[in-house]
Order: structure tokens, then sequence, then C-alpha cells
């Protein structure tokens, strides 16, 4: 089956190439960077630390996605919907990693999956897609006696805050505990705060160096605290999933089903 990577001079677009050399059955067909890169024209392979693959890294979009079977896409917001409308266009089922859309962006996203089966995910690892089934159980069993704080750390390059996991366990949280992620959210504290509020849910971001990603869930009570934590040691726990996900919308395409799914849907948690 054919893939087309949108990013892939990218961190994640990279480890994608290297995990696609080695995979039975997804086969990379199509690499594109961003219009003006200086990986345009290199072979993706070598760009990826590989020998050479023999495909070579194009900037135009639309080519690539007609030359495919289905997109995997981990780059920007606004190149992420440029890959929506062109998959649109050609009937191309999508995997979706990139983070940081507006609500705007996930309307169109929305109704682009009346028409095409998506998955879009902000993590795609495997145990963070549990760790979000783990913090929706805590929650319920915890309820109202705990003070809940989400606490995310990530390499310097990260440009935006707080991360699409963090940001997934808080409303989570919010749907399990029955609250409103918009009016109870609190982004960092500095200050006379006053005393902290139950209803309100804290995020904490850290950023620095090479961090490659790591989460917390605290759940703070009356003499004890349980915290559920995730770190990503590499890349490849992400990959791994974003092929898992490429594999089931590629299904979902050739039983003509289509909606927008999700990692808990692609790992079978719901
Ligand atoms: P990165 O900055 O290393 O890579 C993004 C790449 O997209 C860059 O090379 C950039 O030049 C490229 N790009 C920009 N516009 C483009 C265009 N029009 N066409 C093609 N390429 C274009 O970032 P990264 O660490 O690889 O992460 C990419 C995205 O994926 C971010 O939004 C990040 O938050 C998200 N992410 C998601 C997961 C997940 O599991 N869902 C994991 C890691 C990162």
């Amino acid at each position: 089956m054919k893939v087309a990577v949108v990013g892939v001079a990218g961190r994640m677009g990279r480890a994608l190439v290297r995990l696609l050399d080695t995979h039975p059955i997804l086969e990379l067909s199509a690499a594109v960077a961003r219009p003006g890169s200086s990986a345009v024209g290199r072979d993706a392979g070598e760009l990826a630390g590989l020998t050479d693959t023999g495909v070579s890294i194009v900037d135009s979009l639309a080519d690539a996605v007609q030359a495919t079977d289905l997109v995997i896409d981990f780059s920007t917001p606004e190149a992420t919907m440029e890959t929506l409308r062109l998959c649109l266009a050609d009937s191309r089922p999508v995997v979706i990693g990139t983070t940081g859309f507006t609500q705007p962006d996930l309307d169109t996203l929305n109704s682009a999956a009346g028409q095409l089966p998506i998955v879009l995910a902000p993590n795609m690892s495997v145990a963070v897609n549990l760790t979000f089934k783990l913090v929706e159980i805590a929650a319920k069993a915890l309820g109202d006696e705990v003070d809940v704080e989400v606490i995310e750390a990530h390499h310097r390059h990260k440009v935006d805050a707080p991360s699409g996991t963090a940001v997934r366990m808080g409303e989570i949280l919010a749907d399990t505990l029955g609250r409103n992620l918009e009016q109870d959210a609190v982004y960092g504290r500095q200050g006379q705060t006053g005393p902290r509020e139950r209803k309100t849910i804290g995020f904490s971001t850290i950023r620095g160096g090479e961090i490659i990603g790591e989460h917390t869930v605290m759940f703070a009570g009356a003499g004890e605290r349980l915290e559920l934590t995730h770190r990503a040691q590499s890349r490849d726990s992400f990959v791994e999933g974003a092929l898992r996900a490429a594999m089931f919308v590629a299904d979902k395409h050739e039983q003509k089903q289509v909606g927008l799914f999700d990692m808990q849907d692609v790992l079978g948690l719901r």
C-alpha cells in the first residue's frame, strides 16, 4: 500500500521514513516537504539516515496525493488543512498527527470526515492512549475528592502549548468530572492567585532541551496523591501508532466507511 508522507523533512517525518522502510505492507510512495525547503530534491531515505530509498522529496502536495493510496501528515496546521483539501478532492484516506488546530480547522476536519475516513490523534503512542483510558478510570473513581493537574514537558522546538496530548487529558478530565474545560482550565499560575478552587483543571508546561514528550496527570487528595505518567523515549512510539492508524484508515476506506477516528478507535479501546 502506497503512503505519502507530508512534513517529511521534520522530526516525525524522518522517523516515519525509517520505520516505513521495514514495514511489511506500507511503502513510501511520496515525500513532501515545505515549498522552498532545502530538502526538496534530496532522497527521503538519505535525509532520514538510511541509504537511498529512491523516493525524491518534492514540494508538490497535489501530485503526491494523486499518486498514493493514503496520506500521513505530521507538519503544521496550515499545511495539514491543505493536505485535507487535496485528500477530499482525490478521495484519499488520511492520518493526521499534526497538533495545534484552531476551532475553525477542527470544524473543517469534522465536515471532511463526512466524506473520508480520517484518523486524528494528538498523540499516536499506544501507551499514551492507554493512559487516556486510565485517566478516565481514575477521574471516575476519585471525582471531586481531589484536585486535578496536568503537567507536560517537551523539547525546546515545540511551538504550541499546552501540548495536544495535555489538552486531550484535560478534555477527558472535564468530560468525566462534568466540568467545562473552557471555563475551568487554568494555564500556569503567578502572583496572588488565591486558594485553589476544586473545579479548576490546572495545566503546567515545561519546554527545554530535547525532551521528546512527558505527561503527568496528578490527582491530589487529602493525605494521598495519584500520578499517572507517560514518558516517550523515542519518536518511534508515535510512528508505530501512526502506522497502525494508517492500516486502520486504509481498511475503513476499502470498506467505504467514513468518519473522524482517533487512536481509541484504532486500538479498540473505546
Ligand atoms: P517539525 O517542525 O520537525 O516538522 C514539521 C515539518 O513540516 C517541517 O519540516 C516543516 O518544514 C514541514 N512543513 C511545513 N509546511 C509544510 C508544507 N506546506 N508541506 C510539507 N511540509 C511542511 O515537527 P515534528 O516534531 O515533526 O512535529 C510535526 C507535528 O506533529 C507537530 O504539530 C507536532 O506537535 C506533531 N506531533 C504529533 C505527534 C503525535 O503522536 N500525534 C507526535 C509528535 C509530534
